[in-house]
């Protein structure tokens, strides 16, 4: 079977703050960024003792520059660097067999989710799909859904976890931390969390036949609060976008893909709408 991995890092057992998320943080940066690859590497291992094959990552945190290759099985390939079309989930096609969310954080505006947010925290305020509010991890498997992919694992915090179990009861969730607020974590020791990722990892791939591809029924209807009118200004501008009032915006298509690149549009439109 092949393997997608989208690999986020606020998800990552001991992260509690955006300083370590940040490659200008030159002191924790590096640390943590190493963990999140360890954390990678667990699932990969994980997954291929319960019989996962090629195995493609694809690093959807920030820069997405952040996972290091040396601490990966050297047959793995990897999706590298920013500015993707479909961003946290290019390179998902129909031949895989199951996708994993590692390191994976709450949705903007969850209580207890560390360094909850949804895409960017400076712009999306909340995401509604057919009316369901979405966490990236929502928007992202119904993406593979359409491809006929499964999502049978996500690793974070308590929060992303049930957020994401409710709406997909059949995935393997492993919680590596309980959230404290935003920014501060009760967390597993890094080396813990590998192994209880590395377990549910296998037992994801196992259980992999009764898991079920997410999907939205069509017609689809995205809605997206900004956190300013500003960049509903903007993205107001945008062919195919309706403004619903101040801060809100609509958008409404049959083909998912296409929503979700009209969204991730619309949060790159927003942010540029930030006035210094
Ligand atoms: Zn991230």
């Amino acid at each position: 079977m092949r393997l997608y991995v989208s690999a986020d890092m606020e998800g990552t057992a001991a992260v509690c703050s955006w300083q370590q998320c940040h490659p200008d943080n030159l002191t924790e940066y590096p640390y943590y960024r190493h963990l999140m690859s360890l954390e990678v590497r667990a699932a990969i291992e994980g997954a291929r003792e319960a019989g996962a094959t090629e195995v493609l990552v694809n690093d959807s945190h920030a820069s997405m520059r952040n996972v290091l290759w040396n601490e990966l099985p050297q047959d793995v390939r990897m999706i590298y660097g920013n500015r993707k079309p479909f961003s946290m989930m290019q390179g998902l096609t129909p031949e895989f067999g199951a996708a994993f969310f590692t390191g994976y954080h709450a949705a903007a505006g969850e209580r207890d989710g560390t360094l909850e947010h949804t895409y960017t925290p400076t712009t999306i305020y909340n995401v509604r799909v057919n009316g369901t509010r979405c966490s990236e991890a929502t928007l992202n498997a119904a993406l593979a859904g359409v491809h006929g992919v499964p999502v049978v694992l996500i690793t974070g915090d308590q929060a992303t976890v049930n957020f994401a179990k409710m709406q997909m009861p059949w995935v393997t969730g492993v919680v590596v931390k309980q959230s404290i607020g935003k920014f501060a974590t009760d967390s597993m020791s890094p080396e813990a969390a590998r192994a209880a990722i590395r377990q549910g990892a296998a037992e994801a791939i196992r259980r992999a036949k009764d898991a079920r591809p997410f999907t939205f029924e069509s017609p689809l209807t995205l809605e997206i609060d900004f956190v300013l009118a500003e960049q509903a200004d903007f993205v107001e501008l945008m062919p195919g976008f309706e403004r619903v009032d101040g801060r809100t915006v609509r958008f409404t298509h049959d083909d998912y893909p296409s929503l979700f690149r009209a969204f991730v549009a619309a949060f790159r439109l927003g942010s540029a709408a930030n006035m210094k």
